[in-house]
């Protein structure tokens, strides 16, 4: 695969940073894609752009405010409460048909620049209901993307079936363990690296490290 080009739609949160650096691995040419869709905290595109500047990769970001207009939700207004979905119900944090429209555009972008392969840190395993992060959903997508536009696509899902401890592991086997916990912002209340301790995203994080790290002590 070391001949092909791959894009990787980049958020600049822990899991995106990982598949960017694995992909950087395996792949002769990698690009990266974040959407900006008036997210709560503009700091996620800033650490994005610095770490795809950091890391030498060719950097696209891509408007997608209409998702803010179509879905309002606790990640782009205020007003809305970031909380976890009770009884059955999605969470507040989640907005329908994000990685459908997300991966949709990678895939014209990669079309645009040549680019075989697309990576997205979508993840089953965690998957706190989001509908759009199973992986029969991103099976159905590529098969989908592929007949659209008449192409051989390749969607790559490296974290699908890893916890976050194994997240961490991942990260630490390419190298980036300690650059991925200082660079990248995954806390919903936009503070980058160990975040705000307090948030659902922050505990997620943080257990999975902590476990992680534990368990690394005792080999
Ligand atoms: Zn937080």
């Amino acid at each position: 695969m070391k001949n092909d080009k791959a894009l990787v739609v980049f958020s600049g949160g822990q899991d995106s940073t990982t598949c960017l650096f694995w992909a950087k691995e395996r792949f002769a040419e990698v690009e990266a894609v974040t959407f900006n869709y008036n997210q709560r905290h503009k700091l996620e595109i800033e650490c994005a752009q610095q770490i795809a500047k950091e890391l030498g990769i060719r950097h696209h970001i891509l408007d997608m405010s209409l998702l803010n207009q179509l879905a309002p939700n606790a990640l782009t207004r205020d007003e809305i409460e970031v909380k976890d979905g009770e009884e059955g119900e999605l969470p507040s944090t989640f907005v329908p048909g994000r990685n459908l429209l997300f991966l949709s555009f990678a895939g014209v972008l990669a079309s645009q620049i040549n680019a075989k392969h697309i990576i997205t840190g979508v993840c089953e395993t965690d998957f706190s209901g989001y509908p759009d992060c199973r992986d029969i959903f991103i099976k159905s997508l590529n098969v989908t993307l592929n007949l659209s536009m008449d192409h051989q696509f390749v969607i790559h899902t490296p974290l699908m079936w890893l916890n976050k401890a194994e997240t961490w592991k991942l990260a630490d086997e390419l190298n980036a363990l300690d650059y991925v916990r200082e660079k990248t912002l995954t806390c919903y209340n936009g503070i980058p690296a160990d975040g705000c301790g307090e948030c659902p995203a922050c505990h997620l994080r943080k257990n999975g490290l902590e476990e992680y790290l534990k368990e690394k002590e005792e080999l």
